[in-house]
């Protein structure tokens, strides 16, 4: 009996952002790139896909798609003016549509798709037919607000699970981390005033939203001191991500003590990443799910589900990837990381510095876990 189920489907590919590119400002003064170069492309997804399937992993795994989620299940979490738009736009072809979030021909029906795969993981999980799982949803949740796409987001994939596990089968207190390089703001936004879910941000500092930092921003009424957002200055790697995970993210979940465990998996904290200036590598990744699962086992029988959010480097974004897997299967293959090195020498050369790490103390001692 395989222990992990990987939630994957063609279709999500085929979600097009690239045809309403325009990521970089070019204007007219460099040639316009070519037509699949959007940052949230296909390729890191669908290269990760390729690696765990030649490494011999995709096998230690239940390869699974789902059905597209419902409107039921879209509803408790967008208005009806809101999916109407969505398909509207779609239904013409594509275009911009919200903040930094251009969809194609068909995209309303594949951002259903993505968020029925992270119901499914989350479904399967916690009903216990697998133990842990990964959902491969594209396009991503975390930035989407309920009437409001934004940043590569149409649909808040993960609150769209938890809130269908916890209609269906009751699904009490959940723990949401999101290591995504981007704070996590819809997932915030549609928490805030709760304390069943505590939502838990890893983000690069003021970076998106635009300028946000959000580390006196702890929920309101029922919610407060159910949100934590831990912003880290640019330039942070191995050390400072493992350092906060310690010190304020584990005790965190000690305190909460979650009945399931979800991460917003983005990889665009690694050092290859163009749209973030972080240093993670391949092991980083791994330390962190090593960390999650041992938190999970702890406090809900290894309940544990990993939804893919952002990671922008089409080369890189497997290595990572990968190294979760590992982790969430128990499965070493023989891959190995030909950046982690170079990655390694970088970060090497800026260290774990005292700025960063007094960053981190202090954020511990507010949240106080100190
Ligand atoms: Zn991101």
């Amino acid at each position: 009996m395989k222990k992990t189920a990987f939630l994957n489907d063609e279709w999500c590919y085929w979600h097009s952002t690239g045809l309403y590119a325009g990521i970089l400002p070019v204007g007219s003064w460099v040639q316009v790139p070519s037509g699949a170069s959007h940052a949230e492309s296909p390729e890191t997804k669908r290269r990760l896909r390729n690696l765990l399937d030649v490494s011999g992993l995709l096998k230690q795994m239940e390869s699974l798609s789902a059905e597209a989620a419902t409107d039921e299940d879209l509803l408790r979490i967008h208005p009806q003016h809101y999916l109407d738009e969505f398909k509207k736009v779609s239904d013409a072809g594509g275009g911009a549509f919200g903040i930094e979030a251009p969809i194609g021909p068909g995209s309303y029906e594949i951002a259903k798709l993505s968020a029925g795969l992270a119901c499914a993981a989350v479904e399967k999980v916690y009903t216990g037919e697998f133990q842990n799982a990964y959902s491969l949803s594209r396009p991503p949740g975390h930035h989407c607000l309920p009437d409001q796409a934004m940043g590569f987001c149409f649909l808040a994939n993960i609150p769209v699970a938890i809130e269908r596990a916890k209609a269906k089968f009751g699904l009490g207190k959940v723990v949401v981390i999101d290591w995504d390089v981007h704070h996590g703001n819809g997932t915030q936004h549609i928490y805030y005033d709760r304390d069943d879910v505590l939502s838990i941000s890893l983000h690069q500092d003021k970076c998106f939203p635009p300028g946000y930092s959000g580390d006196t921003d702890r929920g309101e009424g029922k919610g407060e001191g159910y949100n934590i957002n831990i912003p880290l200055y640019a330039g942070c790697g191995h050390e400072a991500y493992l350092y906060a995970f310690e010190n304020i993210v584990i005790p965190a979940i000690d305190q909460f003590k979650p009945e399931m465990i979800i991460v917003a998996c983005g990889y665009d904290a690694n050092g290859l990443d163009p749209l973030a200036r972080m240093l993670l590598h391949s092991d980083s990744f791994r330390e962190m799910t090593r960390l999650t699962k041992q938190a999970a086992e702890k406090h809900c029988d290894g309940k544990l589900v990993i939804v893919h959010e952002g990671g922008y480097a089409e080369s890189y974004v497997p290595f990572c990837g990968l190294a979760v897997v590992e982790e969430l299967t128990g499965h070493k293959t023989s891959v190995e990381d030909p950046c982690k090195d170079l990655i390694n020498e970088q970060e090497q050369a800026e260290a774990f510095q005292n700025f960063q790490k007094q960053r981190i103390d202090e954020l511990t001692e507010y949240f106080g876990f100190k």
